[in-house]
């Protein structure tokens, strides 16, 4: 089994340190990540200025872009071979509900997933790195069930994991959940800089506003480990035919021949 790992923090944090230690063993691994923490960079590709790979003291590679940017240049040229499967993480705090769609840890994992190839992101819910090394054997643990269950290597999935902050014997089973929702995120915070010139700090994300039974947020709470499969396509499915008929009535097009 061939892994590639990446995450959004950077290369240097605890919880892709954590994750190859956990990994290493089952697993040929490769770690390329980015330099600098991309936490919320999504799928953001690097166009318009060039990337270096560099190879750390211990042997993980970071490049000076996104999350998306590793995975893609390492799938798409960097590695001459195909990973069976694509790992993200391990992020510091929960990736729920509508985090899912800033996420550069669930980025790094769903470029892997448009390659084709079977793809996870995890994060554990709280962010202070506690018990991270309970984590990290989860990780490992649900990681080598696949592998019995030979769900890597063949037909790509992507899936979004959030770990409870516990001990292990703690943590609790997978539940399988939907995504939460959360409310509007927090006022953004307006700021003077040494010129006298407005400047803005994004605020924090929004409090929770969906956490029923069957979501992430639910799950986590009650100390259960979440499991959420995505998908990429974002067409509203349920409303095709209200917008189709909608549509129609916007612009009328003339016929085409028309004097
Ligand atoms: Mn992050």
């Amino acid at each position: 089994m061939k892994i590639l790992i990446s995450n959004d923090d950077g290369y240097l944090a605890p919880g892709i340190v954590a994750l190859y230690e956990a990994l290493k063993d089952i697993a040929e691994v490769e770690v390329i990540a980015p330099e600098q923490n991309n936490s919320a960079k999504s799928n953001a590709l690097t166009l318009h200025s060039p990337l270096s790979v560099t190879r750390a003291s211990n042997g993980f590679r970071y490049v000076n872009g996104t999350p998306a940017d590793c995975v893609h240049i390492a799938l798409s040229g960097l590695l001459d071979y195909r990973p069976d499967l694509v790992v993200s993480g391990i992020n510091n705090g929960a990736n729920m509900g509508d985090d899912t769609i800033y996420s550069g840890t669930v980025g790094a994992a769903m470029e892997g997933f448009l390659f084709g190839i079977p793809a996870i992101a995890f994060s554990q819910v709280e962010r202070d790195w506690h018990h991270l090394d309970a984590a990290a054997r989860t990780v490992r643990e649900l990681v080598q069930a696949m592998e019995r269950q030979q769900l890597i290597g063949h037909t790509p999935f992507l899936l979004n994991v959030n770990i409870p902050n516990l001990p292990f014997e703690q943590i609790g089973s997978l539940k399988l959940c939907r995504l939460g929702r959360r409310h509007a995120a927090e006022k953004v915070i307006q700021q003077q800089n040494p010129r006298g010139e407005t400047m803005y700090w994004i605020g924090a994300a929004g409090a929770v506003k969906d956490d029923a039974d069957g979501t992430d947020f639910h799950a986590t709470a009650q100390g259960f480990m979440s499991m959420t499969p995505l998908k990429v396509d974002l067409t509203d499915h349920d409303h095709l035919s209200y917008w189709a008929q909608t549509a129609s009535r916007l612009i009328a097009k003339v016929p085409s021949g028309y004097p």
